[in-house]
């Protein structure tokens, strides 16, 4: 199937990664091939077996033996119009080399069958013995994939913290404490109190002066109390 969203998270983000670097670097590449039912996967196991062609895959469907089964691999192929899979200027090695880059594993490194359009996670190996191990079918290991949903418990403490967060943000109330900082419309006002010593401020170098006093006393001035 040609989905990235079929891919597992961090691969579908890996995959979106390797389009755009390879694209900078001009080289225009395609995702093929990403997660592989159990049917797709025997199809290619036939190929040079019991259908006619060359040996593609090592890995039969009903064994899970193909990373692309657990939605951990993807191909990709040659984008620029040139043909899919020509590789006479080296174009796969120059794509393996900036996939490599990304943390993924490159198929153009194996031995056995070199699979030069082929990328996979390596978190959990190069084969899929450890997934087999542990989740036992892909479809056990799609289910770690979700996020899990926040239990009753933890919503409660979730919404009692964002409400605490808003109420910290409302009480918090601006102060200043330099005359510099002050807006145009206050600065004169608060000059004038402090020339008086009506104003002190809590030293000689700082105002400490909440915005809610300064609006008071610039309201004040403007009703001439400061005459
Ligand atoms: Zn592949």
């Amino acid at each position: 199937m040609r989905d990235t969203n079929k891919l597992h998270p961090k691969l579908q983000i890996l995959a979106e990664d390797l389009k755009s670097y390879c694209e900078n670097q001009g080289l225009k590449i395609g995702i093929g091939e990403c997660l592989r039912t159990v049917k797709e996967q025997d199809a290619l196991y036939a190929k040079g077996r019991t259908v006619s062609g060359k040996i593609v895959t090592n890995a039969k469907g009903s064994s899970y033996s193909s990373m692309h089964q657990w939605g951990v691999a993807f191909d990709f192929y040659r984008n620029d119009g040139k043909g899919a899979y020509e590789n006479g200027d080296g174009f796969f090695e120059k794509v393996g080399k900036i996939g490599k880059s990304l943390g993924l594993e490159w198929g153009g490194d194996w031995k056995s069958i070199k699979d030069l359009p082929h990328f996979q996670l390596h978190d959990w190996g190069s084969t899929p013995a450890k997934l087999k191990a542990e989740y036992k079918t892909p479809e056990n290991f799609f289910k770690t994939w979700e996020d899990k949903p926040m239990t009753e418990q933890e919503r409660k403490k979730f919404n009692a913290l964002v409400k605490e967060v808003e109420e910290l943000a409302l009480a918090k109330e601006k102060v200043y404490h330099y005359t510099k900082d002050l807006p145009d419309w206050a600065g004169p006002t608060i000059q004038k109190l402090l020339d008086r010593g009506i104003y002190a401020g809590s030293s000689e170098s700082d105002l400490n002066l909440p915005e809610t006093l300064m609006r008071v006393l610039v309201i004040n001035d403007r009703a001439g109390i400061y005459k």
